[in-house]
């Protein structure tokens, strides 16, 4: 049997947190000497998954929805004993639905590889990943969601065979319509996330943000309120009933540090906080803080930035 692995891509191109996921099913695969079949829609070369373990490359015309996908993978799921899907806004969706479709154990919020395979054992973030629980997924058909960014990426060769399928999709829902998210770095596997909340006081002031994000190569994001008002878009609203993020790099500016917010990022690995009241929850959770106006420092943290890359 295989570990199945469901590869998403964005325009045509493998997502980096697809290699992750297909990365961590070679890992998982190795431990009891499986293979791993990668399932995409994209004609990209097979060697980029390859090299990162795939050993069957299935290439399928995917559905438009979660519930469409799900009902694909359910039945290419009858050839495989697990299944790996990467914690995107898209694979967040699908996992509790292929979930429910096979009778299979899911494990969501992963950010451990097997610590163990019969039965499997995982880490994952627990009470909105202010803890960590060990779990044991005790079924015929274990199903792994973890964290983007969480695990790292191994290239590891696998042996990248070619197949084109025709699996017909059940899409039990229409798209209406869908929305672009606008950053230009995805949000969800982004290294670097530079976010603003209600302390930047309007949308016309979202421009420093938008050069801080850019100077760094960062993904941009902000608070719940600022997306419901309509400043930013809400692909960009992180925290609890939002995205939630795990880069190595998060700065909130202008943010409170309300539980709900810190519940979507506070897996991140540095977390700096720019805020003009020194006693905002937010400083609690740093690793560096600094108390000031967001007006006065962003503009000199871009200036000392394009100064220290353009010296480098
Ligand atoms: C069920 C539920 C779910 C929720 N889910 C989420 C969620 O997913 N994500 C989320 O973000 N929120 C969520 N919230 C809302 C959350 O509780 C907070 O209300 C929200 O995070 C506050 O947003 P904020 O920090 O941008 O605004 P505020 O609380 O208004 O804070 C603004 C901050 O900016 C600082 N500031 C002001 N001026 C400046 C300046 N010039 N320079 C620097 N700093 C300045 C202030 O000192 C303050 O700390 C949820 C709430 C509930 C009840």
């Amino acid at each position: 049997m295989s570990i199945l692995v469901f590869v998403e891509d964005w325009n045509g191109a493998y997502k980096k947190a697809s290699f992750e996921a297909v990365a961590y099913a070679k890992s998982w695969a190795t431990m009891n000497s499986n293979k791993v079949i990668a399932v995409t829609s994209v004609s990209a070369p097979a060697g980029e998954l390859a090299g990162y373990g795939a050993d069957h490359i299935i290439q399928i015309g995917l559905g438009s929805t979660a519930m469409g996908i799900a009902g694909q993978l359910k039945e290419l799921s009858a050839e495989a004993s697990g299944i790996v899907i990467a914690g995107t806004s898209l694979g967040r969706s699908l996992a509790p639905a292929l979930s429910a479709l096979t009778s299979g154990a899911l494990s969501t919020n992963t950010i451990s590889l097997p610590l163990s395979t019969s039965p499997l054992q995982l880490k994952r973030g627990a009470f909105s990943s202010k803890g960590i629980e060990t779990i044991e997924l005790d079924s015929t058909m274990p199903i792994v969601s973890f964290v983007p960014n969480s695990i790292g990426l191994e290239p590891v060769a696998g042996e990248g065979n070619l197949e084109s399928r025709e699996i017909s999709s059940n899409d039990a829902l229409e798209v209406l319509s869908t929305e672009v998210a606008s950053g230009k770095v995805a949000l969800p596997e982004a290294e670097a996330v530079v976010s603003a909340g209600r302390g930047l006081k309007g949308p016309e002031n979202w421009g420093m943000i938008e050069e801080l994000a850019d100077v760094l190569g960062a993904a941009t994001a902000c608070s719940k309120p600022v997306s419901d008002i309509g400043w930013r878009p809400h692909s960009e609203h992180v925290g609890q009933t939002g995205i939630q993020v795990n880069p190595n790099l998060y700065i909130a500016i202008g943010i409170s540090g309300a539980i709900q917010h810190l519940a979507g990022v506070s897996a991140s690995k540095t977390i700096v906080v720019v805020n003009t009241d020194p006693e905002a929850p937010f400083f609690k959770a740093a690793d560096y803080g600094i108390v000031g106006d967001a007006f006065e420092v962003v503009p000199k943290l871009v200036n000392a930035l394009r100064a220290f890359k353009a010296a480098s």
